[in-house]
């Protein structure tokens, strides 16, 4: 395509993309000038000069000023592209400055003067929510081997690798950063307990156990992590990560590639808790739990109705363990499912044994954790222990807690219906003692209601346990829902109970958790006592 000459001219002074742009802005510019000369009455001047010098041509004049203000036209612009071109590289200059001074260029992570901003913005939110956060101090063990076998580049494809790996295992949220050579930080805000971190170190220790693939060499590395915790451990920044720092020295020295808590205290807890959940993971299969069987009786007859299972662990290893230390430990690490499965089918064989014999309206109550509660196949998992028992499920009850329901009141509820329709019933455990669901007491597909033992400890002599072990009962009553009172101890206890109108009782005083031989001796000596 020909092009005019004024185009001709205009893409030697400017690019062609720009060309419209640029007539626009050099015709703004003549306009100005035109109307600048307008205002000033440069022509009357221009004709004052022309009369004065009749050497000069006014055309000629009137020419050479529009190609002077052309070209002051174009040379404006020109110089504002050039500066327009300059603001944006030295723009973008800053920018990778910036990036260089707060990232890790072998990475991409933070680097140590981003970490530590971060942290102590962490530090300032955690002051003002009152929740615990934590720093984890993380050295690689052999690194410099790798960097002495096989190169410095190398070196740098394995803290690649080894940062990815570890990210992988943070929440979003959370900062992983490398804070200098093979040293990396992880810091961890609003982390609840300290068995989360400790979960967490045990991931990231196990994350990289599968070996490095280096170019043509696998390698493996071990790491130290050492934890430091806000608030026990230090208020700010620069002392929690030395203490942290002093955590890693002590893994190091204490065989490394292994986590230290900087607290002695939280050392103890946490090693005794990977104890055991270690042991837990083969009590099944070593035969190391047993159910025991707690009485309940019919307050008026006296006659035993039904009993709770509870699970006891009796470790080859650690001995006996109580069922609040290990409980918790085995919903933290997942095994819970396992356990409570377990715990269900042998109580419905157990209390089918006993339908077997002749007691055939015996009711099993099994306790159901929060976390059984929330798996997706928890009906399923009750049908099929109900199935493989053969025990009818109108003689199973459930015992779950307030706060069991209240962790997820809608997923509840729907779980609550379906197992009503199957036929179970569902108990409100330890009632009184956890949110305060009076509001969903009709809601919830309950049957029973169990007085937690707190309220019946200081009776007779405590008038206010009185007063509220009383309403309870009556608030049970009113909605249609049976009682049962736990933890009766004493004689006192149960005369208390007897001028109630709670329908069932459980304690010490009736009968202690007992295994199934010894219940069949006490309870079932013959169909009338029964
Ligand atoms: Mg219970």
């Amino acid at each position: 395509m020909e092009h005019s000459l004024p185009q001709k001219i205009f893409a030697k002074i400017s690019s062609p993309s720009q060309f419209a742009i640029d007539v626009a802005i050099i015709l703004l510019l003549s306009t100005i000038t035109f109307w600048l000369a307008q205002k000033y009455d440069a022509f009357e001047y221009l004709v004052e000069f022309s009369r004065a010098h009749e050497e000069y041509e006014i055309d000629e004049i009137l020419t050479l000023l529009m190609i002077a203000s052309f070209a002051f036209a174009a040379v404006a612009y020109r110089n504002g592209s050039r500066l327009k071109l300059e603001v944006l590289k030295r723009r973008k200059v800053q920018q990778s400055m910036k990036k260089m001074a707060f990232y890790d260029s072998l990475t991409g992570l933070p680097n140590r003067e981003l970490c530590i901003n971060r942290f102590e913005h962490i530090l300032n939110q955690s002051a003002r929510t009152s929740e615990s956060a934590a720093v984890l101090f993380i050295d690689l063990d052999n690194f410099k081997e790798v960097n002495d076998n096989y190169g410095h580049d190398a070196g740098d494809i394995l803290l690649k690798q080894f940062s990815e790996r570890l990210l992988g295992q943070l929440r979003k949220g959370d900062t992983l950063s490398r804070f200098a050579g093979d040293e990396f930080i992880i810091l961890l805000e609003s982390v609840g307990s300290i068995n989360n971190v400790t979960i967490l170190a045990k991931k990231i220790l196990d994350c990289i156990q599968t070996p490095f693939q280096i170019n043509a060499n696998e390698t493996t590395v071990g790491m130290s992590v050492g934890i430091a915790m806000y608030p026990n451990d230090g208020q700010e920044a620069s002392v929690l990560l030395k203490h942290a720092d002093t955590a890693m020295y002590h893994a190091k020295n204490e065989g490394k590639n292994t986590f230290r808590f900087y607290s002695n205290e939280l050392n103890k807890q946490a090693r005794n808790k990977l104890i055991i959940a270690n042991q837990l993971r083969q009590a099944i299969n070593s035969d190391e739990f047993t159910l025991h069987f707690q009485p309940i009786i019919d307050v008026i007859s006296k006659k035993v109705k039904g009993a709770e299972a509870l699970l006891r662990w009796e470790s080859k290893v650690l001995g006996n363990v109580p069922p609040d230390v290990f409980i918790p430990i085995a919903e933290e690490v997942g095994i819970i499912n396992t356990i409570g499965e377990w715990v269900l089918l042998q109580a419905c064989q157990q209390s089918k044994h006993w339908h077997n014999l002749g007691y055939n309206d015996f009711i099993m109550s099994v306790n159901m954790s929060a976390k059984q509660l929330g798996r997706e196949d928890f009906i399923n998992v009750v049908e099929s222990c109900l199935k493989k028992s053969e025990l009818p499920a109108e003689f199973l009850e459930l015992e779950l807690t307030e706060t069991t329901i209240m962790k997820d009141v809608s997923s509840a509820l729907c779980r609550l219906e379906k197992l009503r329709k199957l036929g179970v019933s569902i108990a409100l455990d330890d009632f009184g003692t956890g949110y305060s669901s009076i509001s969903y007491l009709r809601k919830l597909q309950i049957s029973r209601i169990k007085i937690d033992r707190s309220f019946i400890q200081h009776i007779p002599e405590n008038k206010e346990d009185i007063a509220i072990t009383k309403a309870i009962i009556s608030l049970a009553r009113n909605l249609s829902l049976n009682v049962t009172a736990e933890g009766i101890e004493t004689a006192a206890q149960q005369k208390f109970i007897d001028n109630t109108i709670v329908d069932s009782a459980q304690g010490y005083f009736i009968g202690k958790p007992m295994l199934p031989s010894k219940f069949e001796s006490l309870f079932f000596k013959d169909k009338d006592s029964y």
